[in-house]
């Protein structure tokens, strides 16, 4: 496995600034663990240097585009380049772009017109944006205009998500969420290290969720703690990635990884290394073990058969390649050895009880070695093996977590969308979620803790209501977000 590491996507290291020892720079970043960066080269002095350097490392791409603060100095000879350079294989996005109100070098009249048909070129071309907004303290009008702006002249349709990035952000959590819903990403730079911007960026940071966010380093300017007042520098990022994962309560692993794949999605660049079966993964403290995509419900909301990815984990799986008990327990060896783990959760896209001689080995297993093994399951298993598998498959667990999903029985077969079986028939004529319910008070007399969950957020579903059939049958509960798998 290859160790995940941070991409700086936003830096200027083509200026004068770096002329006498940009090499000793690079170098720098990849010692630190930066594997990629992207040089965002600007109008003044010129989009050369960036995709030189881009051209010159295979690690390093560029971005074009006419800063705000140029936007009075910008020519047609701009629009032309920049218009060409978007062919070139190392530029992935056009910008920096936008408006810049704290420092108004530019008349604000001309910022916007040279954003807008930035922006508009931007799309004609199929290219992801980079935002860069500034305000007056206390002001939001550039954040106001942005908006207005991206509604009026939108991405095409058929463009794929994420569509651009709010660099460097300084804003708030509103304006934030309103252009993720627009398709964009948000990047931080060194200045959520600052102590007295901390407690603003915990929260924005925490509204912006790990799966919408980038990390950068926005260099030369605003070095992270504890390089205030020097020089920044790409290697850096990793202390603000490292702010990020505390923020967050992840590991800088997840922060690494997640933010890493964000940047590949965003700027399309090629995913490192050949794609390879992911049959454990982390999350937090917890040991993930993903046995099978294969499930026997179509749940509305998952993803497992577009985009099986969970926290930057790609658990695409065909049947074909789905682990043996032995390949499993190798690796939760071998990741154990590497570093340790709280738990071991069967989880992944797809339902672990479709694999019921593999989960009963491995879980067994794990737990004979000391390991807490918990399943998060649909609650099917009895309905769709045709026989109570609770006896069997408690001796492997510690904890059953069991979607109840929703309060509702005809809104829980919509939701879960039960499938054919196998062999092309219908399950059977019963109700799905009657079946579950006789499925918890199994499980109760088997496994010695029972969890339900419901999906926090979902539209119909009652929190408060959920809770109480949890309470009814005696078993824990616990809402989770249902858009935050994993
Ligand atoms: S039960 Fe889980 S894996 Fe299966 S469709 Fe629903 S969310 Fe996806
Ligand atoms: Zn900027
Ligand atoms: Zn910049």
């Amino acid at each position: 496995m290859i160790a995940p590491q941070l991409i700086d996507t936003h830096c200027h290291i083509d200026g004068s600034k770096f002329s006498e020892d940009r090499a000793e720079v690079i170098e720098r970043a990849f010692e630190a663990g930066v594997s990629r960066m992207i040089v965002v080269g600007m109008s003044d002095p010129g989009f050369a240097p960036a995709v030189e350097l881009a051209e010159k490392h295979e690690q390093i791409f560029a971005s074009v585009g006419i800063h705000p603060h140029d936007a009075d100095g910008a020519t047609e000879e701009h629009f032309v380049q920049i218009e060409e350079y978007a062919s070139h294989g190392k530029v992935v996005a056009i910008g920096e772009m936008g408006l810049d109100y704290y420092r108004d070098r530019s008349d604000r009249e001309k910022q916007l017109v040279i954003f807008r048909r930035q922006l508009a070129l931007a799309w004609s071309l199929g290219k992801p944006v980079i935002f860069h907004l500034r305000d007056k303290d206390g002001s939001k009008l550039a954040y106001d205009h942005a908006l207005a702006i991206v509604s009026e002249i939108p991405p095409p349709r058929d463009m794929p998500r994420p569509v651009g990035v709010l660099h460097c952000y300084g804003g708030d959590a509103e304006f934030a969420r309103a252009m993720i819903k627009k398709g964009f990403l948000v990047s931080f730079s060194g200045s959520l290290t600052f102590p007295r911007f901390m407690d603003h960026y915990r929260e924005v940071v925490r509204a912006v969720g790990i799966d919408n966010l980038l990390v950068e380093t926005d260099c030369p300017y605003i070095a992270p703690v504890p390089h205030r007042g020097k020089r920044n520098e790409p290697a850096f990022v990793t202390e603000t990635a490292r702010k990020v994962a505390e923020f967050l309560g992840l590991s800088d692993e997840d922060v690494a990884r997640i933010t890493t794949r964000n940047a590949e999605r965003l700027f399309r660049l090629p995913a490192r290394g050949a794609k390879q079966r992911t049959i454990t993964y982390r999350i937090r403290d917890s040991l993930y073990i993903n046995l099978t995509n294969r499930c026997n419900a179509g749940c509305v909301f998952c993803p497992r058969e577009t985009e099986p990815v969970v926290k930057g984990h790609d658990l695409g799986m065909r049947e074909d390649d789905e682990p043996t008990a032995e390949e499993v327990i190798a690796e939760i060896d071998s990741e154990f050895a590497r570093r340790k783990f709280s738990e071991i959760v069967f989880c992944g896209f797809g339902e672990p009880t479709l694999r019921l001689p593999e989960l009963i080995e491995v879980g067994t297993k794990a737990r004979a070695k000391g390991f807490k093994v918990r399943l998060n399951t649909n609650g099917w298993a009895n309905w769709y093996h045709g026989r109570n598998v609770l006896p069997e498959i408690a001796p492997a667990l510690d904890v059953i977590s069991i979607s109840l999903n929703t309060q509702d029985p005809e809104q829980y077969a919509k939701i879960m969308r039960p499938r054919y079986d196998e062999g092309g028939e219908w399950l059977s004529s019963d109700d799905p979620f009657e079946k579950l319910i006789e499925f918890v008070r199994e499980a109760k007399l088997h496994v010695e803790t029972v969890v339900l969950t419901a999906l926090d957020g979902f539209p119909g579903v009652v929190d408060a209501e959920c809770e109480a059939i949890a309470k009814n049958l005696g078993v824990n509960y616990r809402d989770r977000v249902y858009k935050e798998l994993g």
